[in-house]
């Protein structure tokens, strides 16, 4: 109640100031009832909490001043598939009035947190329910380039419809926002049509969807995928990375520094022997980055990589599948 006892305060203070102290514990009690509701004062923020760094930062972008926004995961240094819920974060979601996060089983903690937690009037924002994905799709949704925009509009709508009073600014914010990520589409599209087709394989499919976007052919997702569940691949599909590997079968390996063990680090020093570049990816935005910079800082070192991977002769060969 951090948020409702200062905007409270604030309000006593003003009322004891004009002398009106008799009327004050009315006031306060219609203050309480209101903000549980929709009508926000004047100076008091929208409490927002976010599952993911990276939503929270763009319902930050899209608020402004006029949003308190607490994000949940924001450690790169940590697998957020491994992620367990604390009380601290069933207190953080007992005042949010909007909780975004990214569902598809990415972060299913949340959704038995709300479902447990009572909380006062709240929107709920499901990235997979705006992208249509569900458990078992790829649930890395952020790095599909036709998310954000589509997580944007609901967020906006929802400030809008919690804080009508500042339509103008939200609308401005929103404007500004999808303008933003144009310089991530131009570059997807770019590389897009450099490296259409070319064979690629990543340790753990955290970036999956934007290697779609980008066109490239993505190998050993099996694999990718016992990383994400922490269960063991076969020794079938580790022998089969590690041929793409050491016969440069792929001209880049992305690696997910962010979910790691034994085995994705041997085929990271792999590629390293064998002379195929590496992309360097996370999960969690970090810090000193907006989900744009963020986004097309990742753009360019895979476009990097894959001019690196073409002149050391790496993903030419490859013309099989999986
Ligand atoms: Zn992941």
């Amino acid at each position: 109640m951090k948020k409702l006892g200062t905007m409270l305060n604030r309000a006593q203070q003003a009322l004891i100031q004009s002398k009106r102290i008799t009327v004050t514990t009315a006031l306060v009690t219609v203050a309480a009832l209101t903000f549980g509701t929709s009508a926000f004062a004047a100076d008091a923020k929208i409490p927002v909490v976010a599952a993911e760094n990276f939503y929270g930062d763009v319902v930050q972008q899209l608020g402004g001043d006029c949003v308190d926004v607490t994000s949940i995961l924001s450690n790169p240094d940590q697998d957020p598939h491994l992620f367990e819920a604390s009380p601290k974060t069933a207190r953080a979601l007992q005042h949010a009035s909007l909780v975004v996060y990214n569902g598809a089983d990415y972060d299913p903690w949340m959704a038995k947190l709300l479902t447990t937690s009572k909380g006062t009037q709240r929107t709920t924002i499901v990235a997979a329910d705006l992208t249509g994905k569900k458990g078992g799709d790829n649930p890395h949704l952020w790095y599909d380039p036709a998310t954000m925009p589509k997580v944007a509009r609901a967020v906006s709508a929802a400030l809008v419809a919690a804080d009508p009073a500042h339509k103008s600014a939200y609308d401005a914010n929103l404007a500004k926002f999808l303008d933003s990520l144009k310089p991530v589409d131009a570059k997807v599209a770019e590389l897009h049509g450099r490296y259409t087709g070319v064979p690629v394989t990543a340790t753990e499919p955290v970036f999956g969807y934007m290697s779609d976007a980008v066109g490239l052919t993505m190998r050993n997702l099996r694999f990718q995928f016992a990383t994400m569940n922490d269960t063991e691949a076969s020794a079938a599909d580790i022998a089969a990375f590690e041929r793409d590997l050491r016969e440069k079968r792929v001209r880049v390996l992305i690696y997910n520094s962010q979910a790691t063990e034994a085995l994705t680090k041997r085929m990271l020093k792999l590629a390293q022997q064998s002379k195929v570049p590496i992309m360097s990816v996370t999960e969690t935005e970090p810090a000193g980055k907006t989900y744009q910079t963020w986004m097309l800082s990742q753009l360019d070192a895979l476009g990097q990589a894959l001019a690196a991977g073409a002149a050391s002769g790496a993903g030419t060969s490859g013309k099989t599948g999986q």
